[in-house]
């Protein structure tokens, strides 16, 4: 059910209360188009900014229910939103990107199988249902691998590298003894991804491939555009629109790669991609295009799920996103006096070792 483009003043309903649906917010408010906000945590740095918030467990079907009448469409913020939430909501209006999808990345094994299933590329892969299937695993797929849980892993979370002594049963034991895919580790030379949105009217449009460099399994830098040959950058763009296209997205959602090293054979010159993940959503590795581009992703994405034609967006210069993570958001003041230095902080009251507390982006002249 995609529904019909939405006036403005008509009211986009937000799960998710995080930086990503403040961010969401902020560009709606800029197109005259109202937000309410449902998430559990009083906390939500996204209710900040918004007409109207929920605060209820994403279970609370009266909160749903009253939520559902209040607004014109719903989307998300994080992927994590339990399956059965989006179903309640899709019964009653519009859920956009549509909940099937949401399925589908929430579980790594799904999710690989459908890209690869694409004729794209990832790392092989092989499901490990419980521990007795490990050690064919690991025969099958070689060390060093990467195990991984099948659902709710972010930033490392979740994942333990099985190298030449590693113990299997003891890597089993430390993701949790869940259900988990086994990887081969990719031996990458950078990682990158693509930020694309899909409009209703099944148009898509790809920001430029962003080059991102992690810390502690966290993204630390975003820099734009990659490193990357001609070649190798239409090829991700293309990775990109094929996966939207397929899922018949209506959204922003963004796709990561592994680049493998560039002395390879190939067409791309090396440079080779894989696919490590799709998140079905606005993402940190998109957020300097909220000072880098004429339209950023989450306008792109406001867009998108009100009905409307997607931007064309023009990028300024070089940009380089650098977030703050824990205490490095002490350096704000810093920040603020650096030259051409935009500064986003997300209002968040408890600093954390390894949370987002926000970013800052400079935009330089030049590519
Ligand atoms: P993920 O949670 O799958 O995005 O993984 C987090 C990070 O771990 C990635 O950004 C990579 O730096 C690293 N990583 C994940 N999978 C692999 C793999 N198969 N080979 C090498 N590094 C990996």
């Amino acid at each position: 059910m995609n529904g019909a483009p939405l006036e403005p003043q008509a009211t986009i309903g937000i799960l998710g209360g995080g930086q990503l649906g403040r961010m969401l917010a902020l560009a709606a408010a800029r197109l005259g188009l109202k937000c309410h906000v449902f998430a559990p945590s009083p906390d939500s740095p996204a209710f900040d900014v918004v007409h109207r918030v929920t605060c209820a467990d994403y279970h609370d079907t009266e909160a749903l229910d009253r939520f559902a009448a209040d607004v014109d469409v719903v989307t998300y913020e994080f992927e994590n939103v339990p399956a059965e939430t989006a179903a309640f909501l899709a019964a009653r209006l519009p859920v956009l990107p549509d909940p099937k999808i949401l399925a589908t990345t929430q579980d790594r094994l799904t999710e690989k199988t459908f890209v690869s299933g694409l004729g794209i590329g990832t790392a092989a892969f092989a499901p490990v249902a419980e521990p007795a299937e490990l050690a064919a695993a690991i025969e099958r797929i070689g060390r060093p691998a990467v195990l991984k849980t099948r659902r709710y892993g972010y930033d490392g979370k979740g994942q333990v590298t099985i190298r030449d002594g590693t113990d299997p049963q003891a890597a089993w034991r430390e993701v949790g003894g869940q259900p988990c895919i086994l990887e081969a580790y990719v031996p990458f030379e950078r990682e990158v991804s693509v930020v694309a949105a899909r409009g209703m009217d099944g148009s898509v449009e790809c920001f430029d491939v962003t080059e991102n460099e992690h810390r502690n399994h966290i993204l630390k830098v975003s820099r734009v555009p990659a490193a990357l040959s001609k070649a190798a950058a239409r090829e991700a763009r293309r990775i990109a629109e094929t996966i939207a296209q397929k899922f018949g997205y209506v959204g922003v959602l963004a796709v990561e790669l592994f680049v493998l090293r560039g002395d390879g054979p190939g067409e791309l010159g090396g440079g080779e991609l894989l696919v490590n993940e799709i998140a079905p959503r606005v993402h940190n590795s998109g957020h300097w295009t909220l000072d880098g581009a004429s339209a950023s992703q989450f306008e792109q994405h406001i867009r998108a799920v009100a009905g409307w034609p997607l931007a064309k967006p023009v990028r300024y210069g070089r940009v380089e996103m650098t977030n703050l993570i824990g205490d490095e958001v002490a350096d704000y003041r810093r920040w603020l006096s650096v030259p051409g230095a935009c500064i986003h902080l997300y209002g968040k009251a408890a600093v954390r070792p390894g949370r987002k507390m926000g970013h800052v982006t400079r935009v330089f002249a030049a590519d």
